[in-house]
């Protein structure tokens, strides 16, 4: 093993801007993993982040989006063995959500579904950085040959294929709201699970339907004065499905939702090995979603760009130190 260098490149959230500064490669405690990042992808929850408008630890290192390698590990003290079979050298994406690990749903092996826990990038450090700390529990063996920036991709079809566990029955008409890259996404995914009524704008549908899958949410939303419109033509008993983390405040009129009694749901997360599994199945859709790669110096840039192209990805491509010689490539 190479001496390890003790000071690496971190895009920070600093007095409510991103800052590129130096850090520190984090120790690494029990039941965790160090993973040099090759490459991170531009959510917009960073964009959010960046500027200040989700309230983070000031300091945070950015980024829960990325694929690497596992370079160290800490005492493991824990018996799965999916996570056992995980070495020096594997190549792994991050389940950004750090669960609880006490709370009914991580009791029960529902971790995913913990709503306690820390998210990277937000209040625990993420990976706009060479190295990362994640407990063992989060990292997921990447088994498919494809390449780095596609499995980044692994998180958002995570969040985007939770929108399965809402109730919705394959004869609904569904509108997913929104135009982007997730919710094109859930437009796919409702598609190749047998949802054939699927309709994809920002602004209502003028018939009647039964689903509305909020992805991202239109300007009648935010503006008290219209939002009667934005429900107008959703059915009785129709269904609200929340799949946004929008930072904005939601006006939804409360006596159409009374008179039509109408549900809401909100979803979160699938399990990452499924959107592994899922993203190998359909490459080429992944393929098309490919935006710009950057350095973290042209961060600037990056998130620039990854807020003008809401159609693809933006990625930085980040230089990996070399901390370790057993690598298994
Ligand atoms: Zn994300
Ligand atoms: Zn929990």
């Amino acid at each position: 093993m190479q001496k390890e260098p003790k000071l690496v490149s971190s895009l920070c959230l600093c007095d409510g801007s991103s800052t590129l500064v130096n850090t520190f490669i984090p120790e690494v405690l029990p039941n965790e993993v160090l993973i040099e990042v090759s490459v991170a992808a531009i959510c917009l929850t960073d964009i959010y982040a960046a500027r200040g408008l989700i309230s983070c630890h000031d300091g945070v290192i950015l980024g829960h989006e990325f694929v690497g390698r596992v370079v160290k590990m800490g005492q493991i003290k824990y018996s799965n063995k999916e996570k056992n079979e995980i070495r020096v050298g594997d190549r792994v994406a991050a389940m950004p959500f750090i669960p609880c690990g006490v709370c009914n749903d991580c009791k029960s092996n529902l971790s995913w579904q913990c709503n306690q826990g820390d998210m990277l990038g937000i209040n625990r450090n993420g990976g706009f950085t060479q190295y990362v700390t994640l407990p063992l529990s989060q990292v997921h063996l990447i088994k498919n040959s494809l390449a780095d920036e596609i499995n980044t991709f692994a998180e958002p079809v995570a969040a985007s294929l939770s929108v399965l566990q809402a109730p919705i029955e394959k004869s609904q008409k569904i509108w997913v709201c929104g135009t982007g890259r997730i919710a094109n996404l859930c437009t796919f995914i409702l598609n190749e699970h047998g949802y054939h009524n699927v309709s994809q704008s920002l602004a209502p549908p003028t018939k009647s339907y039964d689903v509305l899958v909020l992805i991202q949410q239109p300007e009648e939303l935010v503006q008290k004065n219209s939002a009667q419109n934005w429900i107008k033509n959703l059915s009785s008993d129709g269904l609200i499905v929340l799949k946004t983390r929008t930072p904005d405040k939601l006006f939804i009129p409360i006596n159409q939702l009374i008179k039509k009694r109408l549900r809401i749901q909100a979803v979160n997360y699938a399990p990452m090995p499924e959107a592994l599994a899922f993203i190998e199945r359909h490459v080429t859709f992944f393929n098309d979603l490919l935006g710009t790669f950057y350095s973290l110096q042209q961060h600037k840039e990056a998130f620039s760009e990854a807020q003008r192209n809401i159609e693809q990805k933006v990625f930085f491509e980040i230089k990996s130190l070399g901390l370790t010689d057993s690598s298994r490539a």
